[in-house]
Parts: structure tokens; sequence; C-alpha cells
């Protein structure tokens, strides 16, 4: 028994390069399959493995601290490679997680601005003519770039712009009749502009429903290219399977959770085999 562990342990190790070449080169051939295989594994034990990483949390955290501690330097050289030749997918993973988590970001974003209220609206006054100038500036150095960002946030603005409405209902309006009146050929374009918002792809989620989500996920993400995994539930985003700018409609059931990463990495492309 010994003697046989010891011989596995020896030719392992004269081996191992061949080895791991080989594991790696069968996980590549094999990958769909792999990855069939653990998404089945990890939705039929989904409750068990959840509560196993929920009760090893500790443990699991201080294994991958330890390992970055060590390997500090070696990290950040395979970052920088990556982040060279990721450039482009990178920043659109950023724009799409920002699109995806608006409500945090938001929410972040209006907690600075009214601790410091005071001091951004002493600024705006001071130096409302600048300000009006280098929008205008922008605006037409980025014509094409804001056309774009139009259009693929397409559901952003509307909800936005719904919000806004909702809130300034009285002032806008008042607003509007004497545009209109300075402007008739205003009209043309307002019709104009409800035609289009009718082919928008619509659909709407609740909280409660999302939270339903949350609890059958157990903080499994089911993985983009590659296995599912153990995130925790605070980890987990929301991700819709045909993304809003394939058409894809903003409902529950067009709805998955993935973490930040996955979500990232699969950017707007729609789930195939
Ligand atoms: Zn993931």
């Amino acid at each position: 028994m010994e003697d046989r562990r010891e011989s596995k342990k020896k030719y392992y190790q004269d081996n191992k390069e061949k080895i791991i070449k080989n594991r790696r080169k069968y996980r590549q051939d094999n990958r769909e399959a792999i990855r069939e295989k653990s998404q089945k594994y990890y939705q039929d034990n989904k409750e068990k493995i959840g509560k196993y990483y929920q009760a090893n949390k500790e443990k699991i955290s201080e294994v991958g601290r330890k390992y970055r501690q060590e390997n500090r330097e070696k990290i950040k050289e395979v970052k920088i490679k990556h982040y060279q030749a990721n450039k482009e997918k990178i920043s659109e993973v950023g724009r799409k997680y920002r699109q995806e988590n608006r409500e945090i970001i938001k929410g972040k974003n209006k907690r600075y601005y009214q601790e410091n209220k005071e001091k951004f609206k002493k600024y705006r006054q001071d130096n409302k003519e600048k300000i009006r100038e280098v929008e205008r500036k922008y605006r037409q150095e980025n014509k094409e770039k804001i056309k774009k960002y139009r259009q693929d946030n397409k559901d952003k603005i509307r909800e936005e712009s719904k919000r806004y409405y909702q809130n300034n209902k009285e002032k806008i309006s008042e607003c509007g009749r004497r545009y209109d009146q300075a402007h008739p050929e205003h009209i043309k374009r307002k019709n104009h502009l409800r035609r289009t918002r009718k082919q928008d792809n619509g659909g709407t989620y609740t909280i409660k429903e999302i939270q339903k989500l949350r609890d059958q996920a157990w903080g499994i993400c089911l993985g983009w290219k590659k296995k599912p995994h153990w995130v925790g539930d605070g980890k987990l985003t929301i991700d819709h399977i045909i993304p809003i700018s394939k058409g894809g409609r903003n409902d529950i059931q067009n709805i998955q959770l993935l973490c930040g990463r996955c979500n990232s990495s699969k950017g707007n492309k729609i789930y195939s085999k």
C-alpha cells in the first residue's frame, strides 16, 4: 500500500509537466461536456453546496487571503497582462456593470452628493457659464458617441426620464406649453417619439421576484463559459439572458443571477451552447 502510494507520487513528480498539460488539454477539448456535467451537479446539489460554503466561508476566504499575500507580485503581473490584452472587453464590462447595477451605484453617488450638496451647488453657481460651455463643446465633439449611448441605453433613459417627469410634472408641462407655442414643428417630433417608444422591448420585474431568484440560487453563480461556482448571495448580480440591447425583455423570465465577473465576461452576448 505504502509502496504503491510512493511510486504513484514519484510518477507524478517525474511527469508533472506532462500530466498538467494533458489535463489542460482534456479540459479544453471537453469544455462543454464538463460544464454541462458540473452545471447539472450544482443544480442537483445547490442547497448542500450553498450551505457548505456558507459554513466554511471564513476558512475559504482565509485560504484566498493567504494565497494573495504570498503571490502578490505574480498576481499583479497577471492582472496587468490581462488588462492589456482585454482593454476593450473590460471597458465594455464596466459599462455593463454600471448598467446592471445602476441602483447600487446611484445610491452611492446620491449619498456622496447629499453629503457635499452645498459644495456642489456653490461650484455650479460660481461656474455657470464655464459649465455650459464645456457641456456644449462635449456634445458637439461626441455626437456619434452620444447617439450610440442613447440607443444602447434606451431603457435606462426612458426609466430616468419617466421618474423625472413624475417628480416635476407641473414644471414640465408649463415649460412644454410655452415651448409648443413658440415651436409648432416640435409637435411632429413628439409624435415620432411616441411611435418609437412603442417598439421598445418593455417588461418589468419586482423586487420580490428577484428575491425569490436569490433564495433559490443559494449564493451560486451559474457561470459563463465556466462551472457554476459559489460566490455568496451578496456577489450575485442581475443579468439579462437575452440582453436588452438584443431585444430581450426586462422580465423575470429573462433574468438570471451571475457573479459580477461572469456577468462582465458575458457582456451583451446571448447564452448559447
Ligand atoms: Zn460567476
